[in-house]
Formats: structure tokens, C-alpha cells, sequence
């Protein structure tokens, strides 16, 4: 096993689990824990970075009627289920989890996916158990194996562990190439499979999936990210946890169910498993983020009726993408799909955000590449029109390369002076 995940804290004495905590504490808390926010933000920074320095440079905060439609959140925000459990919790909220909401989220989602109620572990995100995975099974001997292009976090994580990455090309239906993702690297710790992929929304067979679990080397873990699996019509993996595999499952509360701000997710996977990942933090959750997740949970519409909105959405401006000659990359099944401008992708960025919309970032393997998020009606009336103006015009100049962007995602602007670069 890797540096972080071979000791088991009952081979030694007190003082040698002492150290080994301190450890895995001091490693958490030397690295920061990145979202898609981010990400979403260095890269518009870095087109147009803020006129005053400070704490926030690297992010100039939108203008008043921008239209946001770069993190892949979701416009609809929490359903009112959701609202109302917050408001009824917000009196309680002086005290830690009084009335067990954490606990009870736990009851509903074991119950709803016949999971046992010790393979859950609940986070405000997913962000935290992603990238605690990532520290928990990669070290300088055993490397982060991940798609490319994909969400670039697991790579920030693999990088504070001191581990190797190796970046393996989507296959030509951009889905993820198992075959060569298992083959990359006999040392692998950490096979991130992220179903359906960010930033192309499309899909990886649970075949492939599976098989990639079969044959990857021992000692190694499948990151399966399900953060838009509910956006799409592909199986999830639950049944793969359910018997015990070498398999951690993340769940988000932020995509369907619009709780980006309010914070919740899961890592689900085998107790043992779960129990390598809560060495480097397993923070009390807040009240609300845990009863507006449970409440969300017990809306039995809100799926279907959303995913619904959402689909049919991205179709209508996909289809009218399509029809005005713009190439579309692969078949999305999410909330967000990428298309390629056949130009600088950022430079058609900071075209787009001088008319105040914010659209997704470019992937290093595709400059030309921008990634949309579907926003609302509106949203994407106001996309269109602006997108269509500037692929109307000639391409603008690509926008400099900025010291605090994070070219691969491995370097977290905020946390890093343009000095140190
Ligand atoms: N995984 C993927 C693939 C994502 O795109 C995101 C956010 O966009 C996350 C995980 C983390 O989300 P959160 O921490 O809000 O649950």
C-alpha cells in the first residue's frame, strides 16, 4: 500500500498513531480542498484578471445581470421541500445536530439504494471525499490514473500527495478508455472514473466500469464520480459498493438538487474504505445542508421533473447550435456540454464575458474548447444571441497567459502569490 493508506493505526503505540494522525492532519490541512468553483473562477480570472490586488485578485466577481453559466450549477437552486426544512432548522441551529438530520439523511439514502447504513459517509460536497481519496490511496509510489479531458480536482489532490498523474485520452466516443487506463500504470492507487464525464457530459459504459474493476492492479481503488448521473440515463454503481469492491462512490447534492451553496454529498464504499478517508477530516455537518438534503431526497418529483427541464434544454440549444454549423463534442448527458469554437477557446471566453456571460473553461487537450453550463430559458436566449455575435466576428486575440490561472489544474490560484509562480 501507498505512503497515506498503509497504516492502519493498531500496528503501534499510542505515539505512533499520534504521529501518524498528525500527519494525515497536517497533509489536509496544507492542501486546499477544490471545487468546481474554483476552477470556474481561475479560469475567468485569468482572461480578465481583477483591477485590485487583495485576498479575492484572483477573481473578478460578476457584474450585476451577468449571466453565470461556467460552474455547472444549477439555476433552479433547492426545492421548496429543501427551503422549508432550512427555515424550520434555522431556529436549532445554536446547537450541533440536535435532532440527528445527518443521521436521518443517512436512514433515507440506505434505505432508498438497500445500502447499508455504515457504507455512507456524509460531506458538505463531495469535494472533501474526493479529495481525500485521492490522498488516501495515491503517495509518490502509486500514481492517480484519470481521464483526459476530465475534472481536473483529483489531479490537484494527487499533486499535494506527491503523486504521479497519468492522463489517459477519452476514446473517440469520449468515453472513458479503460483498457488504457488500466494498462497506464501497474502502480496505479487511484482509477478516477468520473460517469458522466465533466467537462464532455458524456458516458462510460457500467460494462467497461466493471470491468476496469476487475482488472485493475491490487491495492488500488475505482473513484467512481456520479456528481450528474441523475442528468443521465446511465446505470449507477451502487450495486458495486453493496458488494464490497474496491470501489468509492461520490454523490453530490449540488448538480440536480441545486445545493452547490448550501454543501452536501457523499462518499459511499465498503466501511474500511471510508474509514481511510475520515483520517483527514470528517467535519460535523451543518443542520441545514443535511435536512435540506434529506428533504430533498423525499421529493420523489424532483428528479424526474428536473432532469426533464434540463434535457430538454440542452437539446433545444444544442439542435440550435447544430443547425447554425458550430460543432457540438459528443453526446452530453448532463447538464453542461462543451463545443468546439475552431478558434481560442479563451479568447472566445473573454468575447462572451465582455457581453456579461460567463461561460465554462477550455481543457488544455482541447484550446479550442469551451464548456457550457445549462442555465435557464433566459440564460441560454441571452447565450445565444452573444455567442452567435462573437463567431460572427473575427477571432480575438488569445487573452495572455496569467500567473495565477491554474493551467492544469494543479495549482490553486488562491492559495498561490503570482510571485511564487
Ligand atoms: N465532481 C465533479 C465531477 C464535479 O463537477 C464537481 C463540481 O462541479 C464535484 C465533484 C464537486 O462538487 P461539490 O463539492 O459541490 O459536491
Amino acid at each position: 500500500m501507498g505512503q497515506h493508506s498503509d497504516n492502519s493505526g493498531n500496528s503501534g503505540s499510542l505515539s505512533t498513531s499520534r504521529r501518524s494522525f498528525l500527519r494525515y492532519a497536517a497533509l489536509a490541512a496544507a492542501t486546499p480542498v477544490l471545487t468546481e468553483a474554483h476552477f470556474a473562477r481561475a479560469a475567468q480570472a485569468a482572461i480578465k484578471p481583477a483591477a485590485t490586488g487583495g485576498r479575492h485578485d484572483y477573481y473578478l466577481a460578476p457584474p450585476e445581470g451577468a449571466v453565470i453559466i461556467n460552474a455547472n450549477e444549477n439555476p433552479l437552486g433547492p426545492c421548496q421541500a429543501a427551503r422549508d426544512a432550512i427555515a424550520r432548522l434555522t431556529p436549532t441551529g445554536g446547537r450541533y445536530d440536535l435532532y440527528g438530520e445527518t443521521d436521518q439523511l443517512i436512514k433515507t439514502f440506505a434505505s432508498q439504494h438497500q445500502l447499508g447504513e455504515d457504507y455512507i459517509s456524509v460531506y458538505a460536497g463531495s469535494s472533501e471525499p474526493l479529495h481525500y481519496t485521492v490522498l488516501a490511496f495515491t503517495s509518490p509510489t502509486r500514481s492517480l490514473v484519470i481521464a483526459d479531458p476530465s475534472y481536473e480536482a483529483p489531479m490537484a489532490a494527487a499533486t499535494a500527495a506527491g503523486a504521479k498523474i497519468h492522463k489517459v485520452p477519452l476514446t473517440g466516443n469520449h468515453a472513458h478508455d479503460v483498457k488504457a487506463m488500466i494498462n497506464a500504470d501497474p502502480n496505479a492507487g487511484v482509477f478516477y472514473i468520473c460517469n458522466p464525464n465533466n467537462p464532455t457530459g458524456t458516458l462510460t459504459t457500467k460494462q467497461d466500469i466493471v470491468w476496469a474493476l476487475e482488472n485493475k492492479p491490487k491495492g488500488s481503488v475505482l473513484l467512481v464520480d456520479e456528481a450528474y448521473i441523475h442528468f443521465s440515463d446511465a446505470p449507477d454503481v451502487l450495486d458495486l459498493v453493496a458488494a464490497d469492491k474496491d470501489v468509492v462512490v461520490l454523490r453530490t447534492f449540488s448538480k440536480i438538487y441545486g445545493m452547490a451553496g448550501l454543501r452536501c454529498g457523499f462518499a459511499l464504499a465498503r466501511p474500511d474504505l471510508l474509514a481511510k478517508l475520515s483520517r483527514y477530516g470528517l467535519n460535523p455537518m451543518p443542520v441545514t445542508g443535511s435536512g435540506a438534503a434529506n428533504a430533498s431526497l423525499l421529493d420523489a418529483n424532483l428528479v424526474p421533473a428536473r432532469k426533464k427541464v434540463m434535457t430538454d434544454l440542452r437539446n433545444e440549444n444544442i439542435a440550435w447550435l447544430k443547425q447554425k454549423g458550430y460543432k457540438v463534442i459528443g453526446e452530453s448527458q448532463s447538464n453542461f456540454f462543451m463545443i468546439d469554437t475552431g478558434r481560442s477557446g479563451r479568447a472566445v471566453m473573454k468575447a462572451m464575458q465582455d457581453q456579461k456571460i460567463y461561460i465554462g473553461r477550455t481543457w488544455p487537450i482541447w484550446p479550442n474548447a469551451v464548456r457550457i453550463t445549462v442555465g435557464t430559458q433566459e440564460e441560454m436566449a441571452r447565450f445565444r444571441t452573444a455567442f452567435k455575435q462573437v463567431m460572427d466576428a473575427p477571432p480575438g486575440p488569445e487573452p495572455p497567459p496569467s500567473q495565477t490561472a491554474m493551467t492544469d489544474g494543479v495549482r490553486p490560484p488562491r492559495f498561490t502569490k503570482a510571485s511564487d509562480s
